[in-house]
């Protein structure tokens, strides 16, 4: 394994926060600073913002043993992905990744570091508890995660979002996990190796507001399950199979009251309800089929993940 050049990456995606990067810097930095590390770099990732966050970063000081390197998507390409362009464009023996908005406390890192260098390879974050944030988006994410592990033969730690310090080796591994729906927290699950974690607070975003819409987070949620899990494939499975059984024997009774009962004129309704229901078992079925064949077509297409439109190494610039 190549010798990395950073003692520590940080990875720091950044959709409109702009308010948010300067506090993020200075308490990033507080907290780094008494690590006493030789050389630690600050990998932010604007994922196409539209408000003054370039510049913002741009103007961040440099120092000795803190560089701050720069990649700037050409679009926002999402959360997930902006994070994967920071992994692919760090190199650090350890490396955290933070949200910008100080919903992730910097003053954790330390102390997550700590617990890393004790052997581990994974160190996530669990909240204990989450400030500010909605009921119905605390109900939904407590849901969606209790489902997911359910359905899934990994174990995906609950309520824990990405914020962690892996080490390089799982840094490299996830650059060979060429899916294009990224979910990374299952990933480095899924990976395996020593994982432990930290309980924490979840604060309130500082400033601005979430960059998570409802439909972002209803694709990302889609793109855990049918990436760790065939469960609801074989759920369109069993409820066909289930449904064809009922209709056979729906079908008999139809005959025998045909044949031997000879009623036959009434039953409009059930007959109504038992098309209207199958068509519906049906649809639901070729939806999520067609889920997995649109993930499939995804990742045949091989198209970028991302585009990078500008990068400043601190290196590159002197
Ligand atoms: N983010 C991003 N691209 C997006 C949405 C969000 O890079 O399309 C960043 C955002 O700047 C923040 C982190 O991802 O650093 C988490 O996003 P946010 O705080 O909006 O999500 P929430 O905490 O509300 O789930
Ligand atoms: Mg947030």
């Amino acid at each position: 394994m190549a010798q990395a050049k950073y003692s520590l990456s940080v990875i720091i995606p950044v959709y409109n926060e702009e308010d948010n990067v300067v506090p993020l810097y200075e308490r990033l930095a507080a907290a780094l600073s008494a690590l006493e590390l030789p050389l630690v770099e600050l990998v932010f990732v604007n994922d196409g913002s539209t408000d003054h966050t370039a510049e913002r970063i741009q103007k961040l000081p440099q120092t000795e043993t803190l560089h701050v390197n720069f990649i700037e998507l050409s679009r926002n390409f999402g959360h997930q992905v902006a994070v994967t362009a920071g992994l692919d464009n760090c190199d650090g023996r350890y490396v955290a990744i933070i949200d910008a908005d100080l919903q992730d406390p910097p003053e954790l890192i330390p102390e997550m570091l700590s617990k890393i260098k004790e052997g581990h390879d994974v160190v996530y974050a669990r909240r204990k508890v989450r400030k500010g944030e909605s009921w119905l988006k605390k109900a939904t994410a407590k849901m969606f995660y209790r489902i997911l592990s359910s359905i899934t033969s990994i174990d995906i730690p609950l309520d824990t979002g990405d914020f962690r310090v892996v080490t390089k080796r799982v840094v490299d591994v996830l650059k060979q996990m060429p899916e294009r729906e990224k979910f990374l927290r299952g990933q480095i699950a899924w990976m395996g190796f020593s994982q432990t974690y930290i309980e924490y607070e979840r604060d309130q975003r500082l400033s601005g507001d979430t960059g998570y819409t409802w439909r972002k987070m209803l694709r990302f949620a889609l793109d855990g399950i049918t990436s760790f899990s065939n469960f609801p494939l074989k759920v369109a499975t069993i409820s066909g199979f289930v449904m064809s059984f009922v209709s056979f024997l729906l079908m008999l009774y139809a005959l025998y009251s045909r044949f031997v009962l000879k009623v036959y004129e009434p039953g409009w309704t059930s007959l109504m309800l038992s098309v209207l229901f199958i068509g519906g078992i049906q649809l639901v079925s070729i939806g999520i089929i067609g889920e997995y064949i649109g993930r499939i077509s995804n990742n045949v297409k091989q198209r970028p993940l991302y585009l990078i439109k500008e990068k400043t190494n601190q290196d590159t610039e002197a």
